[in-house]
């Protein structure tokens, strides 16, 4: 088949090259030219487990090309997938501008019958929108349909080749053939259904699993009152098959582009229709107020954070990816330096993206974990890279001015850090001192 995909992003990128790997001729097209250039020259632009090699073997293969003319691509195509970024507004709702945008090119590329599907998470009702925007710029044949897209920065190839499901939102046979035909060799459970319970199923799903995050969170503080360990309990609690174990580690909140944009859009969506989702908007309270728990220990360890050094490992919002997008570690960077703290910080790959939103001068840029441990009063762990989880802790310990250990993520068991000097403060978990 005959594919294009616009926007190269996190998404558009990791779709485009897995369809290529399943023997589609694939067009992935940016309007960001520097990005185009990367890839066509072999680079990826974001940091994605495999996702370089599996790009230049479909480049060689001749399956893959990489673009920023969209009408060239889109003349050839048969099947039209937007992935472009669908960000916040200020009010919370997502901003379509980059949808709408994609589909003018879309409607004025129009040369034939086409699929055009949606893969951005978009608000219910955004595929109608597209539906006629684009019969207003061409008058033949054409049918839209809603594609989500369930994947995870980085087990983004993984998630893509062997999803839980594929969910097809459409109201047409042909595109519903031709969807379901493009991903049978994924060897899924496929749920075809209308476009607006499609678009729902993205902002729900997202929605349960921040609710499940911020849930464990609210538990882990109260087990924290009780003196209650809240890996056990969620562990307990993950047996139940009707709750099961995912997303019940307790940590400093959920972070990404998705969650929190997605959260408060389904929100907005709720207002819209003059519905009041408490219960989601508990939830992104809870999460906003998780982060600041590693300040709170802070202080409760060391009392006043001024002119303290502290050390923070890891940037990103969560392991194996670059994105910092709304991750905790901004906030908390944030506040350590409106307490006169100074911030000495380290992550394995998301140093640039980081200082690309945080370049002030009062952060001390690291080139190690033990680097930015060397001669802090405290370190805490914000993302759980299998490189801090595996470090010699009593090197670290050495190296540090101070004993205070925040492990933001429960990344340590008792028995690594016990008998290593360390004040340490967990999550929902006995802290020791
Ligand atoms: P991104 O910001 O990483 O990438 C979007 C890309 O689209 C950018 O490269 C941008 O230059 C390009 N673009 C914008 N307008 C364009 C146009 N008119 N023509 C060509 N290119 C254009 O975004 P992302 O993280 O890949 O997310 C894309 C969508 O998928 C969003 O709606 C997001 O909510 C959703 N989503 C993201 C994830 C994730 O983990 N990142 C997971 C599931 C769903």
């Amino acid at each position: 088949m005959n594919i294009t995909v616009i926007g190269t992003g996190y998404v558009g990128l990791v779709s485009g090259v897995c369809y290529a790997e399943l023997g589609h001729q694939v067009y992935c097209v940016d309007k960001d030219a520097e990005k185009i250039e990367l890839l066509l020259s072999g680079g990826i632009p974001i940091y994605e487990p495999g996702l370089g090699e599996m790009s230049c073997t479909n480049m060689e293969a001749g399956r893959l090309r990489f673009t920023t003319d969209l009408s060239g691509a889109v003349a050839d195509a048969e099947l039209v997938i937007i992935a472009v970024g669908t960000p916040s507004l200020p009010s919370g709702e997502a901003d379509l501008r980059f949808v709408d945008a994609a589909v003018r090119e879309i409607g004025a590329a129009m040369n034939g019958y086409k699929v055009v599907c949606v893969k951005s998470t978009v608000p219910v009702g955004t595929n109608d929108r597209v539906r006629e925007l684009l019969s207003e710029l061409y008058e033949g044949p054409f049918d839209i349909a809603s594609l989500p897209e369930f994947l995870r920065e980085g087990t983004a190839i993984r998630d893509t080749l062997a999803p839980d499901r594929i969910i097809i939102g459409t109201d047409s046979q042909r595109a519903s053939k031709l969807l379901s035909g493009l991903h049978e060799p994924l060897n899924t459970r496929i749920l075809i259904t209308d476009i607006r319970s499609a678009e729902m199923i993205k902002y729900a799903s997202n929605a349960f699993l921040a609710t499940k995050i911020s849930f464990i969170n609210e538990i882990a503080n109260i087990c924290e009152k009780v003196k209650a360990d809240v890996t056990e309990v969620a562990k307990g609690m993950g047996l139940d098959t009707r709750i099961g174990p995912s997303f019940l580690g307790a940590g400093i909140g959920y972070g990404g582009s998705c969650f929190p944009k997605d959260t408060t859009a389904l929100i907005q969506i709720a207002g819209n229709v003059h519905y009041d989702f408490k219960l989601l908007k508990s939830v992104v309270e809870v999460n906003k107020e998780q982060r600041y728990s590693v300040i709170s220990k802070l202080h409760q360890a060391l009392g006043s954070l001024e002119g303290r050094t502290i050390a923070l490992w890891g940037l990103a919002f969560k392991p194996e990816t670059d994105d910092v997008r709304e991750a905790p570690a901004l906030e908390i960077v944030d506040r350590l330096i409106q307490l006169g703290a100074t911030p000495k910080v380290y992550d394995p790959v998301a140093m640039d993206n980081f200082r690309r939103l945080r370049n002030h001068p009062g952060i001390q840029w690291c080139s190690s974990a033990l680097e930015a441990a060397k001669d802090s009063d405290a370190l805490c762990l914000l993302t759980e890279w299998r490189q801090f989880k595996e470090i010699n802790l009593a090197e670290v310990k050495a190296a540090m001015s101070g004993t205070v250990l925040i492990d933001g993520r429960n990344a340590f068991s008792e028995q690594q850090v016990s008998g290593l000097g360390f004040g340490y403060y967990p999550v929902g978990r006995p802290s020791l001192q």
